[in-house]
């Protein structure tokens, strides 16, 4: 096969080397698309060869957009990091312009799908849909009015991210009220002359507190301020950033913003969304109230008598350590993140039947390790990945997959990159999960990368099916014999099968609960844009009243300050969506041989490899030989970790 010969990219061996070369790659691949353009449109009319150069397009747009925006995310140098933001911006503007350009939309809209094959008639399909979506095919005035609508949603989202981060409190709270905090805490809060402390609203500061204060008021009180950020200036912006939505879904011809949004979703329809939030929210009441009633017991003897936002962390936190009895610190002895990397390559390779071969080529920062991925069975290489997971000045502060080449059939190895910033030494084992669970997202890019087309290539699949294979992988990281492989102590003893057990326990007591707390931000997702209510403190109020087993604090403002209703929209089920789906696809698995090669493989072949070449709903129901259902999400939901396996 011809892509076996394909390299890697070679990266800058000197770090003064990366600025004109960020400069010569990023803005060739502009003037590559800027010439395709102009190819494509004086290509004669019908000619089969202009989907191919719209790939050739978004090949070389692609490679931008990846470069830019992980360069943006990771590179020390600040000179190459303001200029993959230019080359961001600019590779934006490239692509809105284009996707609103009539005489790009005519040459494609000319080709003859039937004379096309599966894969090219699911390409054009996509893409004058996507041209269809942004309005190209509407008259003059209203893309003109589209035109301002966009510019004006993107100046609102702005400035309600901006409300967010910029939206900081304090409480001052006494001294005292610091009781049950760990000894760093405090010592981070030293009280001023009156013997008071200042608790800000960002995460490393209120989560503690609310988990470990005893002081039930001053939790109270900075819950309040938390649960206020970005009150009262977002609530006008959020308003109207709801209407804008609103008005280009009707004037693109959808009846309202959630059905315009769902079209590209595996959920398909606007409507279906409550339908699901309601199927959740019906599938967690039991197992939900019950965890309720075992916090409201601890709550009571603190005095208490309401499960809200201010107290859920801190009864939760006592009841696992009661029933649990998990110690942190004897847990994150067996994860020295050396020995982690190595299980979570050794696990992977097993499991989908891979080599990973280490590359000393240089990269952005000495800590990253890069490796080439091969299949096991006969050498070929598939891609490359890079490791970057160690906090550092100025680096992305979540954990993440970027894309660093996409890959294409014959053209170039997909290349992939996880961002995530955990400790050198011994980790948190919430930590080893999320790094099972990015480096599924790792694995979807390098296995789908080998399409001709570059729109099918890696996680290019429905936005809400994205997470299943990183939730699945997640199994991995929570199964006793896989950990016994590489979490061991100083003294090489693995991790006991009991503890394994505990900590899978205390993890998953208050899944149920959670549930609806999801649902009820799902709902909020979704009503808010639907109905628009004229006072959306009081819808926030009757959508918690109704789905959230937790209540809400007395006069907050939580959705001023819930920043996925920008980003996610309408669309704030799709984890949850996900889910479902990632317990079905592991009820596939063995629970006593999760390494089965036949079943491994098989969901490798069909699942991964596929990439955005089919819908995601087929691809599931390749793997399970029937179509995927709720049923093994519903078993475990109302499963209580202690009977689970
Ligand atoms: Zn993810």
């Amino acid at each position: 096969m011809e892509s076996t010969h394909l390299e890697p990219l070679a990266l800058p061996a000197e770090q003064d080397a990366w600025l004109p070369w960020v400069q010569e790659r990023a803005s060739t691949g502009l003037r590559e698309a800027g010439l395709e353009v102009a190819a494509l449109k004086s290509a004669p009319v019908g000619d089969g060869a202009i989907l191919q150069v719209w790939n050739d397009v978004q090949v070389a747009l692609s490679g931008v957009f990846a470069l830019s925006s992980l360069l943006t995310a990771v590179h020390p140098d600040a000179a190459v990091v303001e200029a993959a933001e230019g080359f961001q911006i600019e590779a934006r503007r490239f692509s809105t312009d284009l996707y609103l350009d009539a005489d790009v939309f005519a040459q494609l809209d000319s080709l003859d799908a039937s004379l096309l094959d599966a894969g090219a008639a699911r390409v054009l399909e996509d893409t004058l849909r996507a041209f269809r979506r942004a309005g190209v095919d509407r008259d003059e005035p209203t893309r003109d009015r589209l035109r301002r609508l966009n510019q004006r949603e993107s100046e609102l989202s702005q400035t309600f991210s901006r409300g967010i981060r910029e939206g900081r409190r304090t409480t001052t709270v006494a001294a005292a009220a610091l009781a049950g905090l760990p000894q760093d805490y405090v010592d981070d809060h030293p009280a001023d002359n009156d013997g008071r402390v200042e608790i800000s609203t960002d995460y490393p500061d209120t989560l503690p507190f609310l988990i470990h204060a005893r002081d039930p008021a001053a939790r109270r009180a900075v819950a309040h301020q938390f649960l206020d950020i970005g009150w009262p200036d977002n609530e006008p912006v959020l308003a109207e950033l709801l209407e804008v939505r609103e008005e280009k879904a009707r004037l693109l011809g959808y009846a309202d913003w959630p059905s315009y949004d769902a079209e590209v979703k595996m959920i398909g329809e606007g409507p279906r969304i409550p339908e699901f939030i309601d199927e959740i929210a019906a599938a967690s009441e039991a197992a939900g109230r019950r965890e309720i009633d075992a916090l409201l017991e601890y709550a009571r003897d603190e005095g208490e008598d309401v499960i809200d936002f201010s107290n859920w962390r801190h009864h939760l936190e006592a009841l696992k350590r009661d029933r649990h009895d998990v110690d942190a610190q004897e847990v994150r002895a067996y994860f020295d993140f050396a020995k982690v990397r190595q299980g979570l390559l050794d696990v992977t390779g097993r499991l989908f039947g891979l080599t990973y071969t280490q590359v000393s080529a240089p990269t952005w920062h000495d800590e990253v390790t890069s490796y080439d991925v091969a299949l096991a069975e006969n050498g070929e290489r598939l891609g490359r990945i890079h490791l970057d997971l160690h906090p550092r000045d100025r680096k992305y502060n979540h954990a993440a997959q970027f894309t660093l080449v996409p890959g294409v059939l014959g053209r170039q190895l997909p290349e992939g990159v996880l961002v995530c910033n955990f400790s050198r030494g011994l980790m948190d084992p919430d930590h080893v999960v999320t790094l099972f669970h990015e480096f599924g997202h790792l694995m979807h890019h390098v296995l789908g990368g080998r399409h001709e087309w570059v729109s099918f290539s890696g996680v290019a699949t429905e936005w809400d099916f994205v997470e299943a294979p990183s939730q699945l992988l997640e199994e991995w990281a929570w199964d006793a014999g896989v950990l016994q492989g590489f979490a061991t102590d100083r003294d090489g003893t693995p991790i006991p099968e009991d503890l394994v057990a505990r900590m899978r326990a205390a993890d998953e007591f208050g899944k149920g609960f959670l549930a609806r707390t999801q649902m009820a931000y799902a709902a909020i997702s979704y009503w808010f844009h639907q109905d628009r209510p004229d006072d959306l403190t009081a819808g926030l109020r009757s959508l918690m009243e109704r789905y959230s087993l937790v209540a809400l604090v007395p006069d907050t403002h939580f959705h001023a300050g819930f920043g996925h209703l920008d980003d996610y929209g309408s669309a704030y089920y799709t984890y949850m969506w996900s889910l479902v789906i990632a317990k079905d696809l592991f009820s596939a698995f063995d629970p006593d041989d999760l390494f089965d090669p036949d079943v491994a493989h098989r969901y490798r072949d069909t699942v991964l490899a596929a990439g955005g070449s089919r819908d995601a709903a087929d691809l599931v129901e390749d793997f399970l030989g029937r179509p995927y259902d709720n049923r093994a999400f519903t078993r475990w939901l109302e499963t209580a970790p202690e009977e689970a396996r």
